[in-house]
């Protein structure tokens, strides 16, 4: 029953010793009791780790890494990766905050998304970022027309949707036509044409993303190979294209399994950059951050109803949206290392039938107040977190060697009212 095995996340940032689990130097029951649960636990170390396997994967490419922020968009990950050399991608003006917070350059950021204002717009234009992931019509003519008031040249690339279902969960399939990301592959041509004929943008780049938590090299084989032909003909325009830009959605095999080429991937990504003359750009988020990270709880009751056997924790689907949403399979140990003796489900205090972080684990006997460790949680983790049943959100820690500190504190309940103004009963005179 996996007894020994430790399967959270990178596993020489997540370790056992002397019988209990530690994140790199640190006990996780120490952050357990000292920080309270639950609490995001992310490994430098394991960040480190994974951005430099990145970058040997892909040494004999052309590219650059620019992390998507949307996967863990927490200040002090944003720093350590920016101390990396790794740009952003992102999606918002909110993301745009964040990044310019972590101090990254406006030439080391990436805007994509498919539904920009002319807020976001124009501030994307006043931080000078790289480039712009155009996803409409509408929105590049937007975006020139923002870009012409300000005097400036905005660079741009058109994100096409390469209209092929790729084997991920439907809900992270961004790929087809049924999905609203991107520009029709029949419309890119006459887009970049217009592009040129505006004047106050410039076509720099070509984009697209498959999806995400993609496990196969060879969906962006296939795609690398159509775009190489989608974009000679929009340099036939007289484009001349410097990034291709091949988004994210590198899997990562939490249920165990095999990992994603990266070395298969690294290779069509070259090839597409000789055949071209462009710089390759890379947009990974889970596969830096996700195995970098764990969530931490405390199990609450231990109770058995029919058959079952459940342990209700102090966290649920308001800090970890992901088994719920996607049926994700996230790994769930105990931190108190013992062998594990029964099958049992692991739920949360949310409300929901649909509350739990895994069903039909093996687990050891554990006793109310036992620590829990959620793997793979680093991704998609807190950044999905809400205040559903009034719960104040996770606290975020980040451990490098045998020291830890808070990175984000734990709302407290004034945060969750501190927004609103409730006034008096009765002061609202007429609507
Ligand atoms: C979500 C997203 C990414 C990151 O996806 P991962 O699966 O986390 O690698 C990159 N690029 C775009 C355009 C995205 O929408």
């Amino acid at each position: 029953m996996g007894e020994g095995v430790l399967t959270l996340g990178l596993p020489d940032a997540f370790l056992e010793r002397d019988g209990q689990l530690f994140c790199e130097g640190v006990p996780l029951s120490r952050i357990g009791e000292e920080v309270g649960t639950p609490c995001y636990v992310y490994s430098e170390t394991a960040i480190r780790r994974r951005y430099e396997a990145l970058r040997a994967a892909f040494a004999g490419v052309p590219c650059r890494i620019f992390y998507s922020v949307k996967a863990n968009g927490n200040v002090a990950v944003l720093r350590l990766l920016r101390s990396l050399g790794a740009g952003v991608d992102i999606v918002s003006l909110g993301e745009l905050y964040r990044a310019r917070r972590a101090g990254f350059a406006g030439s080391a950021i990436v805007f994509g998304g498919v539904g920009k204002t002319a807020q976001e717009l124009e501030a994307g234009l006043e931080a000078g970022v790289l480039l712009f992931n155009v996803e409409s019509e509408g929105e590049l003519r937007r975006l020139s027309a923002l870009a012409e008031r300000r005097a400036v040249t905005a660079p741009v690339a058109i994100r096409v949707n390469p209209g092929m279902t790729i084997e991920t969960h439907a809900y992270t399939q961004t790929a087809h036509y049924e999905a609203k990301f991107g520009v029709a592959w029949e419309d890119v041509e006459s887009l970049y044409g217009l592009a040129l004929r505006l004047g106050r943008v410039d076509p720099a780049g070509l984009a697209f993303h498959l999806g995400s938590q993609i496990l196969s090299a060879e969906p962006y084989r296939q795609m690398l190979q159509r775009v190489v032909v989608l974009a000679e003909a929009v340099q036939r325009l007289g484009v001349r294209l410097r990034y291709l830009d091949m988004g994210g959605g590198f899997g990562v095999a939490h249920e165990g399994g095999p990992e994603l080429d990266l070395g298969a991937v690294a290779g069509a990504a070259g090839a597409a950059a000789e055949a071209l003359g462009v710089e390759i750009l890379l947009e990974p988020g889970r596969w830096l951050i996700a195995p970098a990270g764990v969530l931490l709880a405390r199990v609450l009751y231990a109770k058995r109803l029919g058959g079952r056997l459940y342990y209700v924790t102090d966290t649920g689907s308001n800090d970890l949206l992901r088994p719920s949403y996607y049926g994700a399979y996230h790994p769930i140990e105990a931190v108190r290392r013992a062998p594990a003796t029964t099958l049992a489900d692991i739920v949360g205090p949310v409300c929901e039938t649909g509350d739990f972080l895994g069903r039909d684990r093996p687990m050891p006997a554990l006793r109310e107040g036992d620590f829990l460790a959620v793997g793979f949680a680093g991704g998609y983790g807190f950044v999905m977190s809400s205040n559903y049943n009034s719960r104040p959100r996770a606290a975020e820690v980040l451990v490098r060697g045998d020291a830890y500190r808070v990175v984000r504190r734990r709302e407290s309940l004034e945060d969750l009212v501190a927004l609103e103004e409730p006034g008096e009963p009765g002061s609202i005179q007429s609507l």
